[in-house]
C-alpha cells in the first residue's frame, strides 16, 4: 500500500493527541475508554455520520469536513440542553485520503475541540474502497431528568428560534451557481454558514428548566417544527415575517421573494428551535445574550395538527412541508 502509514501510527500521530485532555481515553493506547458521569447528571448521547458523495465532495477542505462531522452531532447535543464532554470517531477511508488529508482533517478537529470544550475518548479507523465516511458519537452532560424532548410542548406555549434561519439553503443555492447578483461578502457569508454549521451550545444548557420542547433545525424550519407538534400531540402556528434572518438573507428576499420557501424549508440551520412559556423570555435572553446569539419568537402552539405558516398577508402559505429524506 504505502498511501498510508498503518493505522496505528496514523492514531498515535494524528488522533492521539486529540485525546490528551481526556483521562479515561488511555491516550488511544487501550481496547476501550472509561468515563464518568459525576453524581447528579447524566450522559446524552448521539451519533452522525457524514458519507462522501452525499454530505461532503472528495475534494472539499478536510478541516471543514471534521468540523462539520463534530458539529452536526454538537447541535443536537446542544439542543438537548447538554454541554459537550467527550466524543467517539469511526472513520472509513476511500482510496482519495491520503496522509496530509488526515493531517488537516485532525488539524480541524483540533480547532474545535478547542472552541467547544470537547475531547476524543476513542474511535476506529478502517479502509474501504467505497467512499469516505466519518461516524462521530458525541456525548453531553446535563442535571439528571432535565433533558429537552421533542414532546412536551404545551398550547399556549410560544414558539422560538435562535440565530437566523435559510442561510445555510441560501449558502448551497449559492454553491450551485445562483444569486449571481447578490454581493460577493453577502455570497461568502451564506456559503460559510452552510460549510460550518455553529452549533449553538452556549444556548442549550440556558434552557433546561423552562423549555417545553427543543430540537436542532437541520430538516427545514417548517418540517422540524412538524416533528416538535406531532411529537406532543399539537398544532403550530408560526409567522413569516418573524422568522430571523442574516443580512444576507434579507437582501435575497429583497430582490426574490419567491425564495422564502426555501428559507422556510430548506434545513441545514442548526439553529435550535424550541417552545417555551413567553413568561420565561427575558429570563433566558439575558442569559444568553452574552453569547451573542439572538432568540426570537416566531409563533405559538395550540390544540390541534400540523403546521400552518401565515404569510405577510395574514394568510395560511402552503409549502412542501417534507424535509429532506435519504429514503
Ligand atoms: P480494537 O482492536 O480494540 O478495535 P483499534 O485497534 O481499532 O482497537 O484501536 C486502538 C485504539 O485506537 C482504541 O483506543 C481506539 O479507540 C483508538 N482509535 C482507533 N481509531 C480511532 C480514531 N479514528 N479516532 C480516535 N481513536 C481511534
Ligand atoms: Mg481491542
Amino acid at each position: 500500500m504505502g498511501r498510508l502509514p498503518d493505522e496505528f501510527a496514523l492514531i498515535a500521530r494524528y488522533f492521539a493527541p486529540l485525546a490528551s485532555g481526556v483521562p479515561g481515553a488511555a491516550g488511544l493506547r487501550d481496547d476501550a475508554a472509561t468515563f464518568v458521569t459525576p453524581p447528579g447528571f447524566e450522559t446524552v448521547v448521539t451519533t452522525d455520520a457524514l458519507v462522501e458523495g452525499v454530505h461532503f465532495l472528495a475534494e472539499d477542505p478536510p478541516g471543514l469536513v471534521a468540523r462539520k462531522a463534530l458539529r452536526v452531532n454538537l447541535s443536537d447535543l446542544a439542543a438537548k440542553g447538554a454541554k459537550p464532554t467527550i466524543y467517539l470517531l469511526a472513520l472509513s477511508l476511500g482510496p482519495r485520503v491520503d496522509e496530509a488529508w488526515i493531517a488537516s482533517f485532525a488539524a480541524g478537529l483540533e480547532a474545535d475541540q478547542s472552541e467547544f470544550g470537547i475531547g476524543l475518548a476513542g474511535g476506529d479507523t478502517t479502509s474501504t474502497p467505497g467512499p469516505t465516511t466519518i461516524a462521530v458519537t458525541a456525548m453531553g452532560a446535563l442535571p439528571r431528568a432535565s433533558v429537552l424532548r421533542r414532546e412536551n410542548a404545551k398550547a399556549g406555549d410560544t414558539v422560538f428560534v435562535t440565530g437566523t434561519i435559510g442561510d445555510g439553503a441560501l449558502g448551497l443555492s449559492v454553491l450551485k451557481g445562483e444569486l449571481g447578483w447578490l454581493g460577493a461578502a453577502e455570497r461568502d457569508a451564506l456559503v460559510a454558514r452552510y460549510r460550518l454549521p455553529q452549533p449553538r451550545t452556549a444556548v442549550g444548557p440556558y434552557l433546561l428548566g423552562r423549555a417545553s420542547a427543543a430540537l436542532d433545525v437541520s430538516d427545514g424550519l417548517v418540517a422540524d417544527l412538524g416533528h416538535i407538534a406531532r411529537a406532543s400531540g399539537l398544532a403550530a402556528t408560526i409567522e413569516a415575517e418573524r422568522v430571523p434572518l442574516s443580512p444576507a438573507a434579507s437582501a435575497v428576499l429583497a430582490r426574490e421573494p419567491g425564495r422564502l420557501a426555501s428559507v422556510l424549508t430548506g434545513g441545514d440551520d442548526y439553529e435550535i428551535l424550541f417552545t417555551m412559556p413567553s413568561r420565561y423570555f427575558d429570563a433566558v435572553s439575558t442569559s444568553v445574550a452574552k453569547s451573542g446569539v439572538p432568540i426570537t419568537a416566531i409563533g405559538r402552539m395550540a390544540e390541534g395538527t400540523g403546521v400552518i405558516v401565515l404569510g405577510k398577508d395574514g394568510a395560511a402559505m402552503s409549502l412542501d412541508q417534507g424535509g429532506y429524506r435519504h429514503f
